[in-house]
This record gives structure tokens, C-alpha cells and sequence, in this order.
């Protein structure tokens, strides 16, 4: 496999909100689907000519969230039936459509997101396949200021932060995190909305929003087969479902304490996995910083060598989001 096909990036514009339509925004983001090219005009200066991007997909405001999981996500998912793991990610401005793309609303058969679908797909693909024995197994966690927190444990007034190991055969493993085994498609929802909640919990208590942090789903697929001996052959996949936290610039200046904190960690996340797939993408032979945070630890083993990766950046199509949406586009566009 190579580097080109193994991590695509694609762009999504979301619609105008119904804020914006009140407000008579002006739309100054163009998607040409069919060349892969999004075109930015410059708000301020209507002279100037629109900056051009280009990508392996782009979908425009009246995408499908059926199209978006078919055409980027589908080949990711089916991955992991013949052992690779896989890795999509959602990055972008706060509320320009991460959390619609990986999530969308989860139990509308239209409107559902990419876990959602990943979910059918895999329960599908299992029931046809009846000559092998399947074991999908579920974890939900969160990354806010460099911690991990579970979100499937039973009290999540109880979670502490947990840490990352080395497992003896080289990778990364969080200690601790809870597994969970699911049978359905309709189980695989109710520990997603269990999560979701804990989620939230966590969010009053400790006030971190869940624009600041990041969320993983993980789905692990191991394939039971038997060898001809009698002997099993197991095979594992691991698919990880990310929502980035919100790429816009945290106002440094008026930040101080907590928000200041939180502000350095995501920066430097989101530029270390910046980092990490420009490194992968790059031709040279380059060196891979993995270590730099604590996402792409967590996501070595699921980034780069065998694995397959999708990065879809989202943006709004307003002028006011001018500044961001360019600032997305670039950081995609390195990562290509
Ligand atoms: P984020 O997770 O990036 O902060 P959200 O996914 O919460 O953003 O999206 C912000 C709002 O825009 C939500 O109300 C969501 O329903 C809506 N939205 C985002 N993308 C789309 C889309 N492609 N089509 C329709 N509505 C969308
Ligand atoms: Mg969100």
C-alpha cells in the first residue's frame, strides 16, 4: 500500500446555520466536487482572486452523511476485516460539523454519522461471513488537557486519569480503559450514548466543553478463524473514530489559568498529529514524532505503517469565518 492511499484527506462544508441565513451572511467558500478544489474569496478584498485548495475529496454543502461514510469512510471500516487498523478523524473550527460528521444523529437512518454506520457496516459484514467466529469489543475516551478519561465506566463521577503503557510487543496501550463487548448494532448505540453522557457529566463538573477535548471510539474487531489443523487463527482490527477537539486559535492573549492550559495542550496536540501525518505523507524518509502528544501515542499503532487513515477537515461557509476556515484548509492541505 502506498503513502497516497493509505491517508486521504478530504474537506466538508457544512450549510449556512439558520443564524447566519437570518443574518444574510455572505457565502465565500466554493466547493467544486467533481475537481476536489475548494475556492476561499478574501471578505475584505474583493479584488483579490480566491485562493484555491485541492484534495483528494471535497464535499460540498448538500452532502450526504450516506455519501461522506461510502466514499472516505466504507474502504477504512472494511479494513479492519483483513487486519489493518484504521483511523478516521474529524478536524475543524468549533461547530463547522465534526461532531454532525462523526456522530450526525445516530438513530435518524438519514442523518446518522460515521460511528453510526461504521456500526452497521461491521454487524452486516459479520452476519455474512458465517464461517468465522467474530469478537467486537467497544471503548469510549476522551483526551482533555493531555489526560485520558474513560467515559464507559459505570460512575463517571468516579473516573481518574488514566495512563498510557508500553505493551511488551512494542505498542501503546491505555491501562485500565474499559472494554466492552457488543453483539449488535443496537448495544454498540447504547454504550455510544452511555459515553456521550458521561460526557456531558464530566463537562459541568469539571467544566472542560467537549470542544476542548478530544474523543475516541475505538471499535476492536478480532477474527476468529480456523486453521485447517483445528487450530484458531486470530486475526485483530482496530478502527478509531476521533472528534478532534476545535482547531480555532484560542485567544491567548485574554486567556490566563485553566483556559490558558487548556489552550497550549490543544495547540499542541493538534500541530503534533499536524506533524505525525505530514511526516507519513512526506516522500522523503522522514522521522515520525509520535511521542509528542498524547493523541498521537495513543494513535501510533493506527497511523501510518499498515494502518489507513481519513482526515476530513470541516469548515463554515460564512465570511466571519474567514480567518479559521483558511487556517483549516492549510492545516489539511499539509497533511495531504
Ligand atoms: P462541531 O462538532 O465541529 O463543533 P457540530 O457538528 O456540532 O460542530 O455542528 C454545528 C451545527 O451545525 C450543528 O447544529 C449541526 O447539526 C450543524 N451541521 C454541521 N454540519 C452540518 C451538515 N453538513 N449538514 C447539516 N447540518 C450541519
Ligand atoms: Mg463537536
Amino acid at each position: 500500500m502506498s503513502k497516497a492511499e493509505s491517508i486521504s484527506v478530504s474537506i466538508r462544508l457544512r450549510p449556512f446555520s439558520k443564524k447566519e441565513k437570518a443574518a444574510g451572511a455572505d457565502k465565500i467558500v466554493r466547493c467544486d466536487e467533481a475537481k476536489g478544489i475548494v475556492q476561499v474569496d478574501n471578505p475584505e478584498k474583493s479584488n483579490e482572486d480566491p485562493k484555491n485548495f485541492f484534495f483528494d475529496t471535497v464535499y460540498g454543502d448538500e452532502s450526504l452523511q450516506q455519501t461522506v461514510y461510502d466514499k472516505t469512510c466504507r474502504p477504512i471500516v472494511q479494513g479492519i476485516f483483513e487486519g489493518f487498523n484504521g483511523t478516521i478523524f474529524a478536524y475543524g473550527q468549533t461547530g463547522t460539523g465534526k461532531t454532525w460528521t462523526m456522530e450526525g444523529l445516530p438513530h435518524d437512518p438519514n442523518l446518522k454519522g460515521v460511528i453510526p454506520n461504521a456500526f452497521n457496516h461491521i454487524i452486516t459484514s459479520i452476519g455474512l461471513i458465517p464461517d468465522r467466529k467474530f469478537l467486537v469489543r467497544v471503548a469510549f475516551l476522551e483526551i482533555y488537557n493531555e489526560n485520558i478519561r474513560d467515559l464507559l465506566v459505570t460512575n463517571p463521577k468516579q473516573v481518574q486519569s488514566l495512563s498510557l503503557h508500553e505493551s511488551p510487543n512494542g505498542g501503546v496501550y491505555v491501562k485500565n480503559l474499559s472494554q466492552h463487548v457488543v453483539k449488535s448494532a443496537d448495544e454498540m448505540m447504547m454504550v455510544m450514548d452511555r459515553g456521550k453522557l458521561a460526557r456531558s457529566v464530566g463537562a459541568t463538573d469539571m467544566n472542560p466543553e467537549s470542544s476542548r477535548s478530544h474523543s475516541i471510539f475505538t471499535i476492536t474487531l478480532e477474527i476468529i478463524e480456523m486453521a485447517p489443523n483445528g487450530k484458531p487463527i486470530v486475526k485483530t482490527g482496530k478502527l478509531s473514530l476521533v472528534d478532534l477537539a476545535g482547531s480555532e486559535r484560542q485567544s491567548k492573549t485574554n486567556a490566563s489559568g485553566e483556559r490558558l492550559v487548556e489552550a497550549t495542550k490543544i495547540n499542541l496536540s493538534l500541530s503534533a498529529l499536524g506533524n505525525v501525518i505530514s511526516a507519513l505523507t512526506s516522500s522523503k524518509k522522514a522521522h515520525v514524532p509520535y511521542r509528542d502528544s498524547v493523541l498521537t501515542r495513543l494513535l501510533e499503532d493506527s497511523l501510518g505503517g499498515n494502518a489507513r487513515t481519513a482526515m476530513i477537515a470541516t469548515c463554515g461557509p460564512a465570511a466571519s469565518n474567514y480567518n479559521e476556515t483558511l487556517s483549516t484548509l492549510r492545516y489539511a492541505s499539509r497533511a495531504k
